[in-house]
Formats: structure tokens, sequence, C-alpha cells
């Protein structure tokens, strides 16, 4: 049983397969800020036995996208630790080694038993109304009996000998559980191949690597009390510290409708967020919030908050529903808490993916981004829409492209003076400061020409920055300057 006085060791299994799940960031969050609330290790443990499925790209997803939301591992690839390898593919001659032990100590057992007769079993138990599942027909086999199968060519799996009894566990999310004694079959730890299953080595090594507590979703509480007897057999082998760790499932993540969040679903590509222009601590803050809260009147956090006040027995058992809306509220407050620089060069990355910046971004281009952050600051949702606001700043001036729609509404023969007009009072501006050229513009435009403000200053917008919105029109004009801002109502008046 779990000793309350060691220290706490949590993990994070995934299986590189597909792209990351944004489920896997919850679960993660959890165990990393439970880790760290405790004083604990954060280990990274990756569950790549399964080659057909495995693929290298998915790997280095994984690695990506933890790189980016920041959350660091105390143990795993990369950084090593006493419990290595951390890549299971990395260990199958343990996995070989505990397999035969556990057939030696009869904890498990050869099962020669062929699909289609599993199945037709299974059929008969079920028009009979029994609980299908293995029978446990092999388990006591005679020498005869067995030298006979060997002798037809059949080649066993290594099945697990569940105790005749009912396995329970306290789950730290959802209390005591338990699961009768025949709804719990004995199981397969190892195909007729030798390759070992999920059913061995994810528990054996959370045995090995002294694993305290197993944080993870609900879709795994069906293999916990299999995991449970299994803990109990390695101890009684004396495989791994021979302490049984404690459990938590983690409630189900819904998409649209009552369904679970799958991976179809494009909001479940936790890469997605990163390549929107979501901030880590955004994507973050929002997934803490599926299933835990730091209090009744807030819901905007930073890590270091969330790992002082974290408790895995107040997370919340009842699943949550996955709301795009309130992840981007949630990650719009957090892009307010940026400062200047920080929104800068954070925008960067994202401007150059859309070609609006170069790969080696002059200091003159960053210097412009850190004096429009505040343009942009209160108006975003993500990053990306850096992109469509602050694009007109970073284009040539004989480049910058109107929308053709736009320029048919706005620029059309009374837009075109409207515009000259404007580019004839602020050719004479002596300071060109946002003021300056508001009381310009105003003075030319609404008071001499009589304009309603949306007729004065819409063809001037989409003069100077080719759309019909941006970020504030005078505060804009100052950052493009005097030359480009005239020489932009100069080409657009032949637009
Ligand atoms: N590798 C498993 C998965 O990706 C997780 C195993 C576990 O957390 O116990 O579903
Ligand atoms: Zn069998």
């Amino acid at each position: 049983m779990s000793d309350p006085g060691s220290p706490v060791r949590v993990r994070m299994a995934p299986s590189p397969t597909g792209s990351p799940h944004v489920g896997l960031v919850r679960t993660a969050l959890y165990n990393w800020a439970f880790a760290r609330h405790h004083g604990g290790t954060f280990v990274f443990r990756v569950e790549d036995t399964d080659a057909a499925r495995n693929t290298q790209h998915s790997y280095e997803s994984l690695l990506a996208l933890f790189e980016w939301l920041g959350l660091g591992w105390d143990e795993g690839p990369g950084v090593g630790g006493p419990f290595g390898p951390y890549l299971q593919s990395e260990r199958f001659d343990r996995y070989a080694d505990v397999a035969t032990r556990l057939l030696d100590s009869g904890h498990a057992y050869r099962c020669y038993c062929s699909a289609e007769e599993l199945e037709e079993r299974n059929q008969r138990a079920r028009a009979e109304g029994r609980a299908p599942g293995y029978d446990g027909h092999c388990r006591d086999l005679e020498d005869q009996q067995r030298a006979s199968y060997e002798a037809e060519g059949r080649r066993p799996v290594t099945r697990f000998r569940m105790p005749e009894r009912e396995v329970g566990f306290t789950d730290l999310v959802r209390g005591q559980i338990t699961f009768r004694a025949e709804h719990v079959p004995d199981y397969v730890l190892v195909r007729a191949n030798g390759h070992p299953l999920y059913t061995l080595v994810s528990p054996l090594d959370d045995a090995l690597m002294d694993i305290t507590h197993v944080l993870r979703g609900e879709d795994l509480l069906s293999s916990t009390p299999r995991q449970v007897a299994l803990h109990a057999a390695l101890a009684d082998i004396g495989v791994g510290s021979g302490r049984l760790p404690q459990f938590g499932h983690l409630p189900y993540v819904m998409g649209q409708g009552n369904r679970k969040l799958s991976k179809r679903d494009p909001e479940a590509n936790a890469l997605g967020y990163r390549d929107a222009g979501f901030l880590p601590e955004g994507l973050l803050n929002y997934m803490a919030l599926l299933g835990w809260s730091i209090a009744e009147d807030r819901d905007v956090f930073g890590l270091d908050e969330m790992v002082a006040a974290f408790d895995i027995t107040r997370v919340n058992p009842n699943p949550a529903r996955f709301d795009l809306k309130k992840c981007e509220a949630i990650n719009a407050a957090h892009l307010r808490m940026l400062d200047d620089d920080d929104l800068a060069q954070r925008m960067v990355p994202h401007l150059q993916a859309a070609g609006v910046l170069p790969t080696a971004v002059t200091e003159g281009q960053h210097e412009l981004l850190r004096r429009a952050a505040p343009l942009v600051r209160e108006r975003m949702t993500t990053l990306g829409e850096a992109v469509d606001m602050l694009g007109f700043l970073f284009v040539d001036d004989a480049e910058l492209v109107r929308d053709a729609g736009d320029v048919t509404k706005l620029l059309n023969e009374s837009g075109r003076g409207v515009v000259k007009a404007a580019h004839d009072a602020l050719a004479e501006l002596s300071a060109w400061t946002t003021e300056g050229v508001e009381e310009a513009l105003r003075r030319a435009l609404v008071e001499d020409l009589a304009l309603k403000p949306r007729n004065a200053f819409g063809p001037v917008r989409v003069a100077v920055t080719g759309r019909r919105v941006s970020p504030p029109l005078f505060e804009s004009l100052e950052l493009l300057g005097r030359e480009r801002t005239l020489a932009r109502l100069v080409s657009a008046q032949d637009s």
C-alpha cells in the first residue's frame, strides 16, 4: 500500500499515435501540478510498444507539444533519470523477464485457446446469461494436455490469474470503487508471438519506476482492477517497490452534444492551439478548469497559483464539457496580461508563418511591433489574429493589397476625394503624433467637408491599411509614419 510519507512520483505515459489529443494536456497538467505541489517528481514515459501504431512523427509531436507548453519533466526522454530507459520500446528485456517470473510463480499461466474457441465460448456464455470473458479454461491444465496442445502447434499467450475475490481501491477522485470478480476475467499479458501488452507493461513500469500516484483519464478506469491485482502479484515476487500506487481518474472531456471529445474533432488536436496562436498559459489555464477550479469567483490564474492550490481530491468526477469560446476568453485574458515586449515577441512566429515578417526580423521591425502591441492587446483572442491586424505595418507600400470589395465601396469617386483631402491635410502636419493626425483629419474631413466620422475615416482606413477593420486609425497612422502614410494616400487615389 502507498506510504503517505514517501515522496510523490507521478507520470504521464502517452502512446505516440496520431497527433496529441488535448485531453493529454489536462492529464499532463494535473500530474505536473500534483508533483510540483508536493515537491515530487514528474516522469515522462513513452508507451511505444505497439510498433504498428507508433510513429516517429507522433513522438516528435509530443516533444514539441510539451516544449511549447513548458511543462518540464524531471525524468524521461532527453533528461534521463535513475529508472530509465523511459521509452518502453527499449525495455522489452525487462518485460520478458518479469513475464517469466509471473509464470514461474503461478500468477500467470499459458493459455492455448484459439480466438475462435474463445469467441464460441463467449457466445455460449451470453446465450446462457453468464458474464462473457475468459472462462478460466487453461488455468489448471495437466502437463499432458499442455503437451498435446504444443504438439498441435498451438502457441500460448501468457494470461494473468485474477484472484477469485472482488477487487477494490479508493480512487482519489471518485472514492471507493469495487469490481466483482466475475467482471474482471483473467487477461492476456503477453501475446503468443512474445509481444508484451499494455496490460503488463504499463502497471509493471509503474511498479519499477516507483510511481506513487496514477492520475489519468476515466477511459482507463476499467483496467484499474486488473492493474491493482497485478501490482499485488509483482509485490509478491519482489518486483518493484512493492507499494500499490494510488489511482485518480480524471473526468471525461465532452465535445459537442453529449459525446466524448474524440481524436477526429478539430478542437481535440493539441498542437492546433499552438498554431492558432493560443498562449501556453491560456490553454493550460483553460484545461485546468476541465474538472478543477481554483475559486468560486475566479477562473483566470497562472501556473504558479495552480501549483499552490492544486488538490487532486477536489477534482470533480462529473464529465467536463470542452467549450472553445470559453477557452478563447481565458486565452484573451492572458494576452491582456502580457507587456509590450512579451506580446511583440510572441506575435513574431505567427507573423513569420504568414509571411508578414521575414525569418530574420530587423530591430526596426521589432520596435514597430512593440509599439503596435498596445493597439492590439485588448482586441485579440489569439496571436494568430495579429496577421490580419498588423500585416499592413510590415508590407511594402507598393505591395499593399486593398480588398476589392472595400475598394469599390469605399474608394469610389467620393472616397478618393476624401483620401485626397486627408493627404493634403496630413502633408502639412508639423508633428507626426496620434493627436496631431487625429486633429488634422477631423478638421479637414469632419469639419471642412462636413462628413460623418464613418464616411470620413472609412476611406482613409482602407487606403492606408487595406482593410475596413484595423487597429485604431490615428494610432495606426502614427505607427506607420508620415512618409508611408502619405505614399499610401497617394496610391489609393488611383486604385
Ligand atoms: N499509454 C496510455 C494511453 O495513452 C496511458 C496509460 C496510463 O496512463 O495508464 O492511453
Ligand atoms: Zn485458454
